[in-house]
């Protein structure tokens, strides 16, 4: 990739704020730079919104609501379904886009376009399948119809991980349940969104129906929306200490809220597992999105009589991960998403080690320009590490030992996140076990990547509430109305 294509793509990005379907810069004249993680060079300026902005917004997907509510279900359809197709056309352009601002390898780029964009699809399809229920009343007296509309104005916030598919994940089933919304993504990688935005109008998204502020000053800017009593619904994805807060906000308004928050997902390896499927299933689960994913597997709970082989193996190829710019050939591991993070995941190594872990391989940041981790793994993890209860983000594998099912099912459950498990096990009746007993939204049951578009996603305990995807999806978007209609 040349330094040159990277120059067009960028230059094709918009940088206002989307709001009634114009292209427009913050009242205030203010904006933002977005930078590359793995140079800390500015890629683009945008616009940073203020609360008038925000106002704006809202008033134009509250006024554009009824008119796309009463829109056919099979036109919202079509129209993400165009969507979808764009995209596809421009895969190459997301995929680009993503890795300059947020640093995942180009690879993996290309899977999240693939991946976000079958919600598109997937959503495109749900939008005339939105169905009800008729019958007599039990008393013989009546007929129920049970009807489900649009929940209304929504607002959607998104973090900077998974740029394309968290935008997707929201705007596709608010969109085919007919509802209009307000997007804001994190500031640190809101180009994707642009980007999408701009498809989003040529595919015939009606102006006001998407609008989407970007502002370095997120709390001050949501405020008004999420306050206003014309908004209906807040669908948020971030960090469980942020989500909280926002709960709290809406319950003033009592407006119905989406929250896909933290992990701390456990992967069990018992001792009948495959260990070779173990091992693959570990690096994704792992080292996907360098680590930086809600769903990364954050705690390895490995029977003791495997131990040893599984982390030799795992140590192995970690040690020949290449760490780079996500752009470059053969690169698994790109930047973290700035040098906070660094800090964190460095300061969890140095914590297990203190207190009793074995550093096989990592533990450093690199040298020069850019947020880079070293690929890391920790063997004996000792109970009472923060690792074990800190949401990591960031490249490291760290290991600790069971001797019974039960213990390893009370190690992976002691957290107050709730959002996926992953256990590796040949034994039916044990996999069948875990899946009743792990406290958790989503498993992998000898699986290491369990995202689907068709599937329910979300957690349960801190790690949210709700589901994304799915054939539920689109019910984060609807109400549910029963109409009475006596017999005579
Ligand atoms: P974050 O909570 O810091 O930010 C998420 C979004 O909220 C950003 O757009 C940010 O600008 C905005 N925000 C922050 N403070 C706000 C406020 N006071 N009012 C309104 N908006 C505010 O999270 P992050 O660092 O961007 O993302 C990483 C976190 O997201 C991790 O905890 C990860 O587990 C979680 N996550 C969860 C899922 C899921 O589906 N469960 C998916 C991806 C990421």
């Amino acid at each position: 990739m040349t330094a040159a294509a990277e120059r067009v793509l960028l230059d094709s990005v918009p940088t206002g704020l989307y709001i009634a379907g114009e292209w427009t810069g913050s009242s205030s004249g203010a904006t933002l730079e977005v930078t590359d993680p793995s140079t800390g060079e500015a890629l683009a300026r945008i616009a940073d919104a203020t609360p008038d902005d925000a106002r704006r917004a809202l008033d134009a997907a509250v006024d554009a609501q009824e008119a796309w509510a009463a829109t056919a279900p099979r036109v919202r359809g079509e129209i993400l379904r165009k969507a979808f197709e764009l995209v596809r056309e421009r895969a190459e352009d997301f995929a680009l886009l993503m890795t300059l601002e947020m640093g995942k390898p180009l690879a993996e780029a290309r899977g999240e376009v693939a991946y976000g964009n079958e919600f598109l699809r997937w959503f495109s399809e749900e939008a005339v399948r939105i169905t009800g229920r008729y019958g007599t009343n039990p008393e013989g007296t009546g007929r129920m119809v049970v009807s489900q509309r649009p929940v209304g104005p929504s607002y959607l916030i998104t973090p900077w991980n998974f740029p394309l598919a968290m935008a997707t994940r929201k705007i596709a089933p608010a969109l085919a349940a007919g509802c209009t919304v307000v997007v804001k993504p994190a500031a640190l990688t809101p180009l994707t969104t642009l980007l999408l935005a701009s498809v989003l109008e040529e595919a015939g998204v009606p102006a006001g129906v998407v609008n989407v502020i970007t502002t370095s000053r997120s709390g001050a800017v949501s405020e008004p929306i999420i306050s206003d009593p014309r908004l209906r619904k807040l669908s948020f994805t971030g960090s469980t200490e942020v989500g909280r807060a926002l709960i709290k906000q809406a319950a003033d308004g009592v407006l119905r809220v989406s929250m896909e928050l933290g992990g701390n997902a456990p992967f069990l390896v018992f001792e009948d597992a495959d260990l070779d499927k173990a091992v693959e299933g570990a690096l994704m689960a792992k080292f996907r999105n360098i680590g930086q994913a809600c769903t990364a597997a954050n705690r390895f709970i490995v029977h003791a009589s495997v131990a040893d082989e599984f982390a030799r193996r795992v140590t192995e190829r970690v040690t020949a991960m290449r760490v780079g710019r996500g752009t470059e050939d053969g690169v698994t591991i790109g930047p973290l998403i700035d040098d906070r993070a660094v800090a964190t995941s460095l300061a969890l190594v140095d914590d297990a080690v203190a207190k009793g872990a074995t550093l096989a391989t990592g533990g450093k940041a690199l040298e020069g320009a850019g947020s880079f981790v070293e690929p890391t793994v920790l063997t004996g993890v000792q109970p009472g590490s923060e690792i074990l209860t800190t949401e990591i983000f960031g490249p490291v594998l760290a290991i600790a030992t069971f001797e019974t099912e039960e213990e390893a099912i009370a190690l992976a459950n002691a957290t107050e996140y709730g959002l996926v498990s992953y256990a590796f096990t040949q034994d039916l009746a044990r996999g069948h076990r875990l899946i009743d007993r792990l406290d958790t939204g989503m498993m992998g049951l000898n699986a290491g990547v369990v995202s689907n578009a068709a599937a329910p996603f979300g957690g349960v305990k801190q790690s949210g509430i709700g589901r994304e995807g799915g054939l539920e999806g689109i019910h984060e978007y609807l109400s549910t109305k029963y109409t009475l209609i006596p017999a005579d």
